[in-house]
């Protein structure tokens, strides 16, 4: 039997962290629980965890400290766990390093599937070496063809701008992964392109006629409110 994955839950509300472990033992993890920011930092370097699930309310520090220590020294994925409604924490974890958020409430095979496509991503070490060989990238009827610098509907090229296209293959890189506004407008418009969310806005309007059936409601690059936009990833 190969080892299993460890996944460390660091989380303060009881009913919660037992309803992730019931979850996530049942589907053959091997599930460690800190409740503390302090005990976390001891499991993380003692324990060797294959994945970190972080509610950022912890009783003696905030999770984001957490995420920045960890990322000193290592690339381990993170999946924040967040009851906040304010967007701001979800995007300050991302651009901190975290990996996935999964806001409260959820259901297990919501975090499931969480968990494995972060594990799957930090395996191939973040962009996809998958697609940077194949030099495509696939998923339903869209193609990114990055040899070609095109992008093809059910064999159609949708003919996108130079911008356009820069924005769909860098989502294409990171595909499943939501990619913050922040780190799209500073990749394709460069540093000090803050406040420009409006100029991204109208280049994924534009996308979206293009490559969505019905662009009010996507099929392949999906919003994240107030933190970014994420490309479908192929099942
Ligand atoms: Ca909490």
């Amino acid at each position: 039997m190969p080892p299993k994955d460890r996944i460390l839950i660091v989380e303060d509300e009881n009913s919660i962290s037992h309803f992730m472990s019931m979850a996530l033992t049942s589907n053959d993890y091997d599930v460690i629980v800190a409740r503390t920011g302090a005990e976390a930092n001891g499991m993380i370097t003692s324990q060797c965890p294959d994945l970190i699930l972080l509610d950022l309310g912890l009783p003696d520090m905030d999770g984001l400290s957490i995420i920045k220590t960890v990322r000193e020294w290592s690339q381990l994925p993170i999946v924040v766990v967040s009851a906040r409604m304010y967007e701001r924490d979800k995007v300050t974890a991302l651009d901190m390093g975290a990996d996935d958020y999964i806001t409260k409430p959820f259901g297990p095979s919501e975090l499931l599937a969480r968990i494995r496509a972060a594990i799957r991503r930090a395996r191939i070490n973040g962009a996809r070496p998958d697609v940077v060989l194949m030099g495509k990238y696939q998923v339903a009827d869209l193609v990114i063809d990055y040899d070609k610098h095109q992008v093809s509907v059910s064999g159609v090229n949708v003919r996108l701008t130079q911008n356009e296209y820069k924005i769909v293959s860098l989502l294409g890189r990171y595909a499943g992964k939501v990619i913050t506004y922040d780190y799209i407008l500073k990749e394709i418009w460069g540093p000090g392109s803050k406040g420009g969310n409006q100029i991204l806005r109208v280049n994924m309007a534009n996308i979206r006629r293009k490559i969505e059936k019905k662009p009010a409601e996507p099929e392949y690059i999906f919003t994240e409110a107030g933190v970014g936009y994420r490309l479908r990833e192929e099942e």
